[in-house]
């Protein structure tokens, strides 16, 4: 059977944009197809505005003044449309051979789409393979009295004009910590509620605590451990019941944002007419990114597997070369990266301690203070530290976790090494420029060297060469050098 296309991409997000431009660079008849404006969450409503406002909350806190709000309204529209036009505009990729068309996909058959275009009109089109990147929505809990209380989600709390004097966030997770502290400090403020004892629950305890205290001392006031009852009020205030330890307390504020959460968008798209499987937690995909049809392919948010906009182009880059080169790929679990831009970030990569010690796997830590690398004292940021998890003799990375100024570039480091089996005695031996945050990279390394220092080798060095100074104490395995 001809199809009309080799490969139809649903969703202009980072996977759709990804793989499209990938598909067609291949030299597949390519079609994308976007509801909205190509771009997705991450340019519209997700990475790019998010970074804009932490941006704009750290200039405020310098300046130590209240900013102006509609300039940074205006911020944000002028940043996401540069981002749009240098990145993501339906020219860039026409000019690439896609097909970009407007509309909102369903399936018809395990071959065929119906596209139904803005006028109304639908038409119906046909594809070899296919690509499903339509992403997720913010998940909004049932809580009483939500549904019908004014509250914002990602989807327009950067399209506020006014800033709020107060606002409650629920959820304290990456998406409400980041925003906690840009509106934070930006002179709006802020409440977190979460029913968890601490903030960014999926990373390391130890390190989050240093996160937490900055929020806090930003001036975000934390009511953890607290679930909420029940939400109610206006466009003006509205007032939120939380529970902790049985005692019922009423927040008040002038806003609300609900930050709990990701739901897939694959119960939108008539899975069931192509014989796809999905749950609530996403399409189904196998490590090539294949779907329950051989033909049908999903990346990124769709998938429920991760949440990151690399993440969907690594998935999109997986699902193009399976599908259309027959090359066996596979999603690279083992050394997913991710970070919170808070101020200090919160980074990590590979395998968390938890997971390691569940698993009862072998390994050492080997923890480096941001007060012992030069760049951060001369930028007085010294608050943070860098935690890898390698095993003891090879050096062999397991997972890092790095909070602190620049975390997010210094996890990029362990993710090449891990991937490439880049030691820390490598990374100890490689020369990085002075005074860089890098160079604590390569500290954060040296301390391999230090666990593995015996006193019988120096004792034995010592005899051999006839040296005659004090033996230092290496009794402490853990001692910063
Ligand atoms: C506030 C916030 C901050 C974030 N910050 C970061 C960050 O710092 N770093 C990071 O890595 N990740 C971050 N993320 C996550 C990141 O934005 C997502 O992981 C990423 O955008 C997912 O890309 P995607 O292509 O899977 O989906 P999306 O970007 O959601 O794209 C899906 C596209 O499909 C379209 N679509 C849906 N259904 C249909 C249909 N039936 N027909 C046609 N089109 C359809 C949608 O309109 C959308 O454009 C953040 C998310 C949020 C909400």
């Amino acid at each position: 059977m001809s199809y009309e296309f080799d490969m139809i991409v649903i969703g202009g997000g980072a996977a759709g944009l990804t793989s499209a431009g990938m598909a067609a660079s291949l030299g597949a008849k390519t079609m994308m197809i976007e509801k909205a404006r190509l771009g997705g969450d991450c340019t519209w409503y997700g990475c790019i505005p998010s970074k804009i406002l932490l941006n704009k909350g750290k200039e405020a806190k310098i300046a130590g003044r209240k900013t102006n709000y509609a300039e940074i309204a205006d911020a944000l529209d002028r940043i996401r449309e540069e981002v749009y036009e240098d990145a993501d505009h339906p020219d860039i990729f026409r000019n690439m051979g896609v097909d970009v068309r407007t509309g909102e996909a369903t399936f018809k058959d395990n071959h065929t789409l119906s596209i139904k275009k803005e006028n109304g009109d639908v038409e119906s089109i046909t594809a070899r393979y296919f690509l499903i990147a339509a992403g997720s929505r913010a998940f909004v809990p049932p809580i009483p009295g939500l549904d019908s209380t004014p509250h914002h989600t990602n989807h327009t709390l950067f399209e506020m004009k006014k800033q709020p004097e107060s606002m409650i966030v629920i959820g304290g997770g990456p998406i409400g910590s980041e925003m906690a502290q840009a509106f934070q400090r930006l002179g709006t403020q802020i409440t977190i509620v979460d029913m968890g004892g601490r903030i960014l629950s999926k990373d390391e305890p130890e390190l989050t605590s240093i996160v937490q205290d900055s929020l806090e001392r930003d001036g975000v006031n934390m009511q953890l451990g607290s679930g909420v009852t029940s939400v109610s009020g206006t466009d003006k205030e509205v007032q939120v019941v939380i529970e902790k330890d049985g005692s019922k307390t009423t927040l008040k504020a002038e806003k609300l944002l609900v930050a709990t959460g990701r739901i897939p968008n694959a119960d939108k798209l008539n899975l069931e007419a192509a014989g796809v499987k999905y749950t609530k937690r996403g399409i189904e995909v196998n490590p090539k990114c294949r779907t329950s049809q051989r033909h049908i392919y999903a990346a990124g948010d769709i998938t429920g597997l991760y949440q990151f906009t690399h993440m969907s182009e690594h998935m999109a880059k997986v699902a193009v070369t399976n599908a259309l080169l027959k090359v066996p790929m596979k999603i690279d679990s083992k050394h997913v990266p991710w970070c919170t831009f808070t101020d200090p970030e919160m980074a990590h990569v590979g395998a968390s301690k938890k997971q390691l010690d569940e698993k009862g796997v072998k390994y050492e830590v080997y923890r480096f203070p941001y007060s012992k690398i030069d760049r951060a004292i001369t930028d007085e940021s010294t608050e943070g530290w860098i935690h890898i998890y390698a095993k003891k003799f090879s050096g062999k990375i397991l997972g890092a976790d790095v909070c602190g100024v620049h975390a997010g570039e210094m996890i990029g480091y362990y993710a090449l090494a891990m991937r490439n089996g880049v030691s820390l005695k490598k990374i100890a031996d490689t020369i990085f420029p002075y005074p860089g945050y890098a160079l604590g990279a390569r500290r954060a390394a040296d301390q391999w060297y230090i666990k593995n220092q015996s006193t019988t080798l120096v004792k034995w060095i010592r005899r051999i060469f006839r040296y005659r100074g004090q033996l230092p104490d290496l009794s402490d395995p853990d001692r910063i050098v």
